[in-house]
């Protein structure tokens, strides 16, 4: 056995068209779904064009499922950049001061932020914690998006030279802090160890997918 595949046993998958076994290359490139030799991928292909043009409800079923397919890779390929953009826009919406103030001020607005910041934060998380190497590109881009947007608003925050979250204006004393020592500390930590931890986790990815064979992952 050769010393760069490890030493897993190689996957090995059917193909989509004769059923043929495919062994699956270690690492590089995505998996294959025919046989890379026998014409697979284009007979296929030649069939489902045959059975979405065949009148009635088989053609119909065969143009639903080929919708289906392209909906699913399209969703795939959006989920990693909307994630990162709903994220960027929640944080920077309730970290306005006007919409921040509100959250003091209805029970509803205070869990509104909790919750969207929370879903939209696992959704960035799902994204960043990648372990296929086809997705890989696209959470290293999102954990960038993250660190860039989220390091602007935590430097904004921690250099701002005056108060913009009034409504901490009386709490801060208790931990012998003035309010604005208070907002400095809270965008510093938004700022380093916040995007640290973005960093870190892009990192891994990276160290996980390129380590590990990819054949070694399935959905
Ligand atoms: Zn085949």
């Amino acid at each position: 056995m050769s010393r760069g595949d490890g030493d897993r046993a190689p996957v090995v998958t059917p193909c989509k068209h004769c059923g043929a076994p495919i062994e699956q290359r270690g690492g590089r490139g995505r998996r294959r779904s025919y046989c890379p030799d026998r014409g697979c991928q284009a007979a296929a292909k030649r069939e489902r064009e045959i059975r979405r043009a065949t009148p009635g409800l088989e053609g119909a079923l065969a143009r639903a499922e080929d919708l289906y397919e392209r909906m699913e890779k399209g969703l795939a390929n959006a989920i990693a950049p909307l994630a990162a953009a709903l994220f960027a826009l929640l944080l920077w919406l309730w970290h306005l001061p006007r919409p921040y103030r509100a959250t003091f001020e209805s029970d509803l607005l205070y869990w509104t932020m909790h919750l969207t910041l929370l879903a939209s934060a696992l959704c960035l998380w799902h994204v960043l914690i990648c372990r296929e190497r086809r997705e890989l590109q696209r959470a290293v881009v999102a954990g960038i998006v993250t660190v860039v947007q989220m390091g602007l608003l935590g430097a904004a925050i921690t250099l701002a030279p005056r108060l913009l979250y009034d409504p901490h204006v009386l709490t801060t004393q208790l931990w012998g802090l003035t309010p604005l020592e208070d907002q400095q500390l809270g965008g510093l930590i938004m700022w380093v160890p916040g995007c640290a931890i973005v960093i870190l986790a892009a990192l891994a990815a990276v160290g996980r997918t390129l380590l590990s064979p990819a054949s070694s992952v399935q959905r």
